[in-house]
Parts: C-alpha cells; structure tokens; sequence
C-alpha cells in the first residue's frame, strides 16, 4: 500500500510538473535551434557520439551523474572521468543529472540540493572551469516541489516529454524528442525539423548509447547522422543547451 501511494504520489508531482509552469518564459531566438543530449554518459555517446557531432563542426550536451561514472550499465559500457574531462575540453557542455541518478520526486529539497552539490564538486573535481549550467530529470521524472530549486540552481531542465519548444516555454520544464532507434523514424525527425522551422522552435534530442545495433534507448550513427543532415539541410544551427538558452534570452 505504502509503496502503490508513493507511486501515485509521484505520477502526481510529474504531472504538476508537466503543466504547472514556475515562470513563463517567451523564446526570442533569432532562427530555429537544435540541441543534441545524451544521457548518462554511455562509452559510446562520448566517443562515437561525440565524433560524428564535431564531423559537423557541433557540440552536443551530455547530462552525467557523477555516481555512475565508470560504472557499466545493463546496455551499454559506461564513459570515465576521463571522457568528461575531454568532452568539456572540445567544447561539449556537461550538464547535471543529480549525482545518483535519483528521481527528483523522490527527493526532498535537502536531498536534491545534495545531490546537485555533490555532483557540482565531482565535476570542478575533475576540472574547476566546468561550468554546470542546465540539468535533465533523471528517468525524465519532473517534480513540481523541486522546480523552484531547480529554477534557482539551472538555467533549464529538459524533461522527455515529445515536442518542439516554441513561444511561451516551461525552461524547467523543456520538452525533447527521442533520437532513439526503436521510438523515433527518420520520417518523424523530418516533420519535428518542420516544425521548428515553422514555428521558429528549439528542437532538443535526447539519446543514451550510440551504436551500429542500437540499445534500447540508444541510437544508431545512421539515425543520428539524418538528424544532423536535417539540421545541415535546413541551416538549423547546432548549439548546447546553455548556447541555446542564451540565443533564447537574447
Ligand atoms: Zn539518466
């Protein structure tokens, strides 16, 4: 019983984070705007992932739990210290996943300001200019009790709830399409590319693993390289989170 409440009181605390905005925010960016993030840190998005973004002259954001860091996954070998360090240095953005990759509606506001703290200090660890600028909800789960803190500690949050950001936009709460294999066609990226450039959108990724036979919720370089070529096709610039909000303040 306790544990069906707990639940059900977290599908509450995500939906009110869904649809219950802390601020509303209008995007002023001059044209369409696509971002790429990977999360977790899979081997593959940090090497792989990060090859075929730079083969385009991109940067992509990678959302990392400092936790997992070296730690192997069920689906895919995990990155190391090492590979944070050298994304950062070629120009990729690291963002905040929490450090444990807890969900924030399972954390009070202590807990999550540890988390973030923590995470904070294993990063500037590993190298003291990284700068820690915008944060992803770990297994997509938005709180609306943290969005506040969120708020106070990030420039954005990216949920995974399919869409294209336009106009009036929830920044703790930005939408992101799979560029997964088994959820997202090419077709479906395609009419996503239209619709930013319809609607003067930010089209935001999100991925985990990259490779030939996809992981579940990874992609193939196949899957990733169209996305790239729409972008290139459509002169969508290809910016991080943090250069993205930027253009979006602007
Ligand atoms: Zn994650």
């Amino acid at each position: 019983m306790n544990a069906l409440w707990s639940e059900a009181r977290v599908k509450v605390s995500h939906r009110l984070a869904m649809h219950v905005q802390v601020e509303r925010f209008r995007l002023s960016n001059a044209t369409p705007m696509v971002t790429f993030t990977f999360d977790d840190l899979p081997k593959s998005a940090a090497t792989f992932g990060a090859d075929i973004l730079e083969s385009y002259g991109a940067r992509g954001t990678f959302y990392v739990s400092g936790g997992l860091v070296g730690l192997d996954a069920p689906d895919w070998s995990s990155g190391s210290a090492d590979d944070v360090v050298s994304l950062h240095r070629r120009g990729h953005e690291i963002g905040c996943h929490t450090f444990s990759h807890r969900r924030a509606c399972d954390l009070d506001e202590t807990s999550l300001a540890a988390e973030i703290a923590r995470n904070r200090t294993y990063f500037h660890s590993l190298d003291p200019t990284m700068p820690v600028e915008t944060f992803a909800y770990p297994f997509g789960y938005g709180s609306y009790a943290r969005k506040h803190q969120l708020k106070s500690e990030f420039r954005t949050c990216r949920s995974i709830v399919p869409g294209v950001n336009n106009g009036e936009v929830d920044l703790q709460f930005l939408r992101a399409m799979p560029l997964i294999d088994r959820q997202m066609s090419r077709e479906r990226i395609d009419m996503a590319f239209a619709e930013a450039a319809n609607m003067n959108g930010w089209l935001i990724f999100y991925s985990h693993a990259v490779a030939d036979v996809p992981s579940l919720y990874g992609c193939s370089p196949d899957l990733m390289t169209h996305a790239l070529e729409a972008a290139a096709r459509r002169n969508v610039p290809v910016l991080t989170m943090a250069e993205a909000f930027r253009c979006a303040r602007a």
